[in-house]
C-alpha cells in the first residue's frame, strides 16, 4: 500500500519530538486528590483563556460534554441543540443513558437562530418537558468546521450572540461545546474569552486541532465546577497520575499549536481546490481546518470512495452518508497535502460509476 495520509479526523496527530520532551519532564502526582501541579495550572489557565472562574481538565470531550448535561439537566428535562451537534450524534445517546435528558434539535446543521430557540421555548407553557439547557458548538463539526458567527450579518437572529441573550433572557443557561472553539478563533481573529463569555459553561479539546494526546477542559463558575469535580469522580474520569503528563503536552500545546492552526485552514482550502472539479462530488470551501465533498447521482454514498482512497493511502471516512470528509491537522504539511490531492485525483479518476454501489 502507498505511503499512509490519515484524514480520518484531527484527532489522529502523535504527540511531536517537543511534547513528548514536556510530557517526560513533568512531575507526576495525583489528579484525583487534586494535587497535580501541572493539571491544576492548566485548569487555571484554561479557564482564564475562556473568562471563566474555574476549569476541570478531563480526558475526554465526551465527558465534558455529558458532565455539561448532566451539571445543568435533572433527570426528566430537555436539551435544545442543532441536528447535527456532536452531544446529539456522537456520544452514544448518552445524555439520555447517563442523565435521563432528551435532545430537542432545532435549526440545521449552520446552527439554529434566536427566534427558532423561542419558538421551542412557547412549547414548554402548552406541557413539553422542562428546557433546562441551550446548546451551541463552535466550530460546528457535522458542517465540516463551519463557524457560528458571534454576529452574523445575513441574519441577526442567527449570531450566537442574539441566541445567548434571548435564552438568558428568557432564564436558560447556555452550554459552548467548543472542541474545535480554537479554529473559530484563529479564523475569525475572535478572542476566545468573547466566545466563553455567551455561554454558562464551556468545553474546549486540547487534542483536535491543538494536537495533544488526550484532553479537554470544561470551564464554568467556581461552583459549577466543583460539582463537576464530583461528577468527574462518578462518572469514573479521575485518572490518578496520567493527567499530569497529559496536562503537561496540553500546556505545550496552548504554547507552540495554537497560532499554526491557520496553517491548517489553509492546507485545507489548498487540498478543496485541487479537488473540487472532480465530477463525483460537490465539494464545499472550508472555513476552518475540515474538507467537506458531497457525492453526486448517480452515486449515492459516499463509503465506497472512501474504500478505494484507503486502499490507495488515504485514510477517510464518511461525515455523512452521502460526504466524504477530509480532516487536515498538524501532522500534514504542504508536500502531505499535494501529494494527498493527487492520490485521490489518481483514484477517483473521472468515472464515477465504480463507486455507485
Ligand atoms: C470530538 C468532539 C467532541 C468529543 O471529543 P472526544 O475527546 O473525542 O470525546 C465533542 N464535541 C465536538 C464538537 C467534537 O468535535
Amino acid at each position: 500500500m502507498a505511503r499512509r495520509f490519515d484524514l480520518r479526523s484531527d484527532t489522529v496527530t502523535r504527540p511531536t519530538a517537543a511534547m513528548r520532551e514536556a510530557m517526560r519532564a513533568t512531575e507526576v502526582d495525583d489528579d484525583a486528590y487534586g494535587d497535580d501541579a501541572a493539571v491544576g495550572s492548566l485548569e487555571r489557565r484554561v479557564a482564564a483563556l475562556l473568562g471563566h472562574d474555574a476549569g476541570l481538565w478531563l480526558p475526554t470531550g465526551t465527558m465534558a460534554n455529558q458532565l455539561a448535561v448532566a451539571l445543568h439537566c435533572p433527570r426528566g428535562s430537555t436539551v435544545a441543540c442543532s441536528p447535527g451537534a456532536h452531544v446529539r450524534i456522537h456520544e452514544d445517546a448518552s445524555a439520555a443513558a447517563l442523565s435521563g435528558v432528551q435532545l430537542m434539535s432545532i435549526g440545521d446543521r449552520t446552527g439554529f437562530d434566536a427566534d427558532e430557540l423561542d419558538a421551542l421555548l412557547d412549547e414548554e407553557s402548552c406541557g413539553w418537558p422542562p428546557l433546562r439547557l441551550v446548546w451551541l458548538e463552535n466550530t460546528l463539526g457535522e458542517a465540516g468546521g463551519a463557524i457560528w458567527p458571534l454576529h452574523d450579518p445575513r441574519r441577526a437572529a442567527h449570531g450566537l450572540q442574539a441566541i445567548a441573550d434571548r435564552a438568558h433572557g428568557r432564564g436558560k443557561p447556555l452550554h459552548l461545546d467548543g472542541a474545535r472553539l480554537w479554529n473559530a478563533h484563529v479564523a475569525t481573529g475572535i478572542e476566545m474569552h468573547v466566545f466563553g463569555a455567551l455561554a454558562d459553561t464551556v468545553s474546549v479539546s486540547l487534542s483536535k486541532g491543538l494536537g495533544a494526546p488526550a484532553g479537554s477542559v470544561l470551564c464554568g463558575s467556581d461552583d459549577r465546577i466543583a460539582t463537576a469535580r464530583r461528577l468527574k469522580h462518578a462518572f469514573g474520569g479521575a485518572m490518578r497520575q496520567a493527567p499530569a503528563m497529559l496536562a503537561a503536552a496540553g500546556h505545550y500545546a496552548l504554547d507552540h499549536h495554537i497560532a499554526r492552526l491557520r496553517d491548517d485552514h489553509r492546507r485545507a482550502r489548498a487540498l478543496a481546490d485541487a479537488i473540487a472539479d472532480l465530477p463525483h462530488w460537490q465539494v464545499t470551501p472550508p472555513q476552518t481546518n475540515l474538507v467537506l465533498a458531497r457525492v453526486q447521482p448517480p452515486l449515492t454514498r459516499a463509503e465506497p470512495l472512501c474504500a478505494a482512497l484507503r486502499e490507495a493511502g488515504v485514510a477517510c471516512y464518511p461525515n455523512i452518508a452521502r460526504e466524504v470528509r477530509l480532516a487536515v491537522h498538524l501532522g500534514l504539511d504542504d508536500a502531505d497535502i499535494a501529494e494527498v490531492a493527487t492520490i485521490i485525483r489518481a483514484t477517483l479518476g473521472d468515472d464515477p460509476t465504480r463507486f455507485t454501489s
